[in-house]
């Protein structure tokens, strides 16, 4: 006999872990949860010490959902895991005029949020770290900060648990059959059948859904550890992110924190579609000379030495907007894909959406709702 839930998660990263909390949170009973690896693992997109929060954000929809993300979904979660979550660091996102920079600055001051345009010079007196040489200005984002993304992770485990969902790790999705009524779950443990589905596979996502074939493609993308000489001297380091234009690449880093180093990435959206399955044994040497050669070109204080690296992988879409949808044949099956590379920050509320489209089909978020278009798994913008 197959074990039937009444809503099935499948994926344990930071989405399909909040929406385990928000079902739990709304008394929700027979939720199941399961995952491929053992829980925590460094496999998917969620492992890691840090990401940025910020409200700079390339468009007002982003934002204003931003203003949801630390006004209500941050605090609520770190209430109830006992423990902060979001440490605030002054945020400092800068480019060059062709870039992004200008979209940036019209979201912020069109919502209103605490995001100050510097003139390079003034960049320079506030983040001393930066040259500003070729930059359009700066945003001073003061609502920004970091994400204690490993205790999130470990926080919502000890959350989802505590409050009766039934966690599977270790335990693969072979293949869905959503037109079974109970929907038909083959896993490596034998199978599953469930009246709702939510699917937060990651970069795996599109093996499960075909819809999701030609909208995601996945990215391996490769941080960097690197001391740099003096930099604890200069005041508290910031995080930060060099906005190039659309399908271009930016880089982006964050203060030490959880372990050395401070943190710095490129941000690859386009142009590859990496095997999830394909983990690196080598050290990707050319792109960490690439991030080295960034430093030296955007920062004052120079590299002391390089410290570490790994991998993690975006899924995106070719807008980098979300997929959080109905599936367009299965009102029974949720999708929350194409988290890209900045998902992270939203987890709380984007595991609300996902619960609530599982539950309600619609959201009780307005700022959701009127963006809902941007979030559909057929969307046709890129
Ligand atoms: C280098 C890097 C830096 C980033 N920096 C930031 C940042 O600063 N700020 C920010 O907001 N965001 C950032 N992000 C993005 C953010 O981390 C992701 O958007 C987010 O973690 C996506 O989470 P997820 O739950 O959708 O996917 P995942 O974490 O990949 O979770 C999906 C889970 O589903 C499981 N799964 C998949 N298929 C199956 C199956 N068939 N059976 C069972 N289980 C399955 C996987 O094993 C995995 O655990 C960054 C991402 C990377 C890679």
């Amino acid at each position: 006999m197959a074990s039937t839930y009444h809503t099935l998660i499948i994926g344990a990263g930071i989405n399909g872990l909040s929406t385990g909390y928000h079902l739990s949170r709304q008394n929700a009973r027979g939720i199941g949860l399961i995952e491929q690896f053992a829980l925590g693992h460094d496999r998917g997109s969620s492992h890691g010490h840090s990401r940025i929060t910020r409200s700079a954000y390339v468009n007002a929809h982003y934002v204003r959902l931003m203003q949801i993300a630390h006004g209500e979904s941050w605090p609520q979660l770190e209430r109830d895991a006992g423990r902060q979550l979001i440490y605030p660091t002054p945020g400092c996102f800068f480019g060059p005029p062709d870039g992004k920079y200008e979209s940036y600055a019209q979201a912020v001051e069109e919502v209103g949020v605490d995001v100050e345009r510097l003139t390079p010079k003034e960049g320079r007196k506030r983040f001393p770290h930066f040259r500003f040489e070729n930059a359009a200005g700066v945003l001073y984002d003061r609502t920004a900060g970091f994400v204690a993304a490993a205790q999130t992770v470990q926080s919502l485990i000890r959350l989802v648990r505590n409050r009766g969902v039934e966690i599977r790790e270790n335990a693969t999705v072979l293949r869905v059959d959503l037109t079974r009524d109970p929907i038909r779950v083959e896993t490596s443990v034998g199978d599953l059948e469930t009246e709702r589905l939510i699917v937060a596979a990651g970069p795996w996502a599109s093996r499960l859904l075909p819809v999701l074939k030609s909208r995601v493609a996945v990215a391996r993308q490769t941080v960097g550890y690197f001391q740099l000489a003096g930099a604890r001297e200069q005041g508290a380091f910031p995080v930060w992110g060099y906005l190039l234009g659309k399908g271009d690449m930016g880089y982006y880093g964050l203060p030490q924190f959880g372990r050395d180093g401070i943190k710095i990435a490129k941000h690859i959206v386009s142009g590859v579609d990496d095997d999830p399955d394909d983990v690196p044994v080598q050290m990707p040497s050319a792109a960490i000379d690439d991030l080295r050669a960034f430093i030296e070109e955007q920062f004052v204080p120079p590299v002391e030495r390089f410290i570490d690296w790994e991998t993690c992988l975006y899924t995106n879409t070719p807008t980098e907007d979300f997929i959080l949808d109905i599936h367009p044949d299965h009102p029974n099956v949720v999708i929350g894909a194409g988290f890209s590379g900045h998902g992270f920050k939203f987890g709380p509320l984007t595991g609300r959406v996902l619960s609530e489209l599982s539950l309600n089909g619609k959201t009780s978020i307005p700022e959701f709702e009127a963006a809902r278009e941007m979030f559909k798994a057929t969307s046709q913008r890129g």
